[in-house]
């Protein structure tokens, strides 16, 4: 500081702020401003500089105060540092994964742009939209009770979703919805991240499904029916199993070739997807020219009904069969066995029965269903 004394106020500007100083001193400029000073050593920091005016023996005085800034520079350049990464890192998030914000109704808040990217929805189409504009119809409702429910209780629901894009198409997801609690403690939003799993999906899909038909596959039926047995069991619910094989079909192919013969195996898998609708009833091509159905039901006659729909709308396809024994047109043979909650049979053992059940339906003349206690 002694070094100081005797010496201009500009001795100690550093060049790139000597015009600024002057231009502040020349006007006159009371409001603190930032400059740059230089040490002696000509290493230059930035400074606040302040002027003061006094009137010190009737004079008016002008004190000049710099304030070293170097240390709250440094704390401010790490504190713009530290938001642009965070910028960073959000816009990243938003890139890639696939998240959104809802209120408690369930009225989407925040998209990120990964989300608009896969649902093909703009953002401002989105915001202010309940969630389930993304909704797809193959989603059983039960897996959105069970998810409102684990997370209105403040937990975490985690999932695999199907979801509907703008277009009509899907994607699959595993989901992580969790709620976002408020300092009192209460939930005020849900978050929900998400990451594509459409290809997994589609590699799982072709695996259980039958090439031609789109129907499940045997491999899926020995997956899904020992579940299902289980589970209406636990719910003491009637469950019932129907084995269905087409009649005559050899000499279908022999008649009217082997491609027509995929024709009608296509249209006859179309008509049982026309009969059986509900979310849990489920069709199965189990070989060459036989099918399977799963579905609840409330008694046998109800069980029965239904087989015989599903037979009488493949006859009404009306497809010419001149070779069918029972029938001017395709039919198909069936044999239902219902499963009761306390039911001992084992898996083999209940397809054993439905099948037992279908000989009987083709000994006793085809195109009839036949129900096996
Ligand atoms: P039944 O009324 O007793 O069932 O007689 P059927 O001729 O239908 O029975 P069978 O089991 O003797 O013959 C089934 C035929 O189904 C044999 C085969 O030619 C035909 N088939 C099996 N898989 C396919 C297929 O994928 N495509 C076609 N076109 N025919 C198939
Ligand atoms: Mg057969
Ligand atoms: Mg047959």
């Amino acid at each position: 500081m002694e070094d100081a004394i005797g010496k201009s106020p500009f001795d100690f500007v550093a060049p790139q702020s000597i015009e600024l100083v002057k231009k502040n001193i020349g006007t006159g400029y009371q409001l603190p401003y930032e400059a740059y000073a230089q040490k002696q050593d000509g290493e230059i920091f930035p400074v606040l500089i302040k002027a003061q005016y006094n009137i010190i023996n009737n004079k008016l005085t002008r004190i000049t105060s710099l304030i070293d800034l170097t240390e709250l520079k440094n704390k401010e350049y790490l504190v713009v540092k530290k938001s642009n990464e965070l910028k960073k890192s959000i816009s990243i998030m938003s890139k890639y994964v696939i998240y959104s914000k809802t209120d408690l109704k369930g009225i989407i808040t925040e998209a990120s742009d990964a989300f608009c990217e896969i649902s093909q929805y703009s953002r401002d189409e989105l915001i202010g939209k309940p969630h389930n504009i993304i909704r797809h119809p193959d989603m059983p409702k039960s897996a959105f009770k069970d998810m409102w429910k684990t997370i209105k209780s403040g937990k975490t629901w985690s999932g695999e979703v199907k979801n509907r894009k703008k277009d009509g198409s899907h994607y699959w997801v595993v989901a992580d919805i969790s709620p976002e609690f408020n300092e009192e403690g209460n939930i005020f939003s849900y978050v929900a991240i998400r990451h594509d799993i459409t290809d997994k999906k589609k590699v799982e899909e072709i695996s259980i499904t039958d090439g031609l038909t789109a129907l499940f596959n045997r491999r899926h039926f020995d997956t899904i029916f020992p579940q299902q047995v289980a589970l209406a069991k636990r719910k003491k619910e009637l469950l019932a199993f129907v084995l269905m094989d087409i009649d005559n079909f050899k000499q279908y192919n022999d008649i009217y070739g082997h491609q027509e013969g995929d024709s009608v195996l296509k249209l006859v898998a179309q008509s049982l997807r026309n009969t059986l609708k509900r979310p849990d009833d489920y069709i199965f091509r189990l070989g060459g020219e036989e099918f399977g159905l799963i579905y609840h039901t409330k008694d046998v006659a109800e069980a029965l009904l239904i087989a015989n729909q599903a037979r009488q709308n493949i006859e009404s396809l009306k497809i010419g069969h001149t070779g069918n024994s029972a029938s001017r047109f395709m039919t198909i043979s069936s044999g239902l066995y219902i499963i009761k909650q306390d039911d001992t049979a084992s898996i083999d053992e209940i397809y054993k029965k439905a099948d037992e059940a279908l000989y009987v339906s083709k000994q006793k003349g085809k195109n009839q269903v036949s129900y096996k206690v």
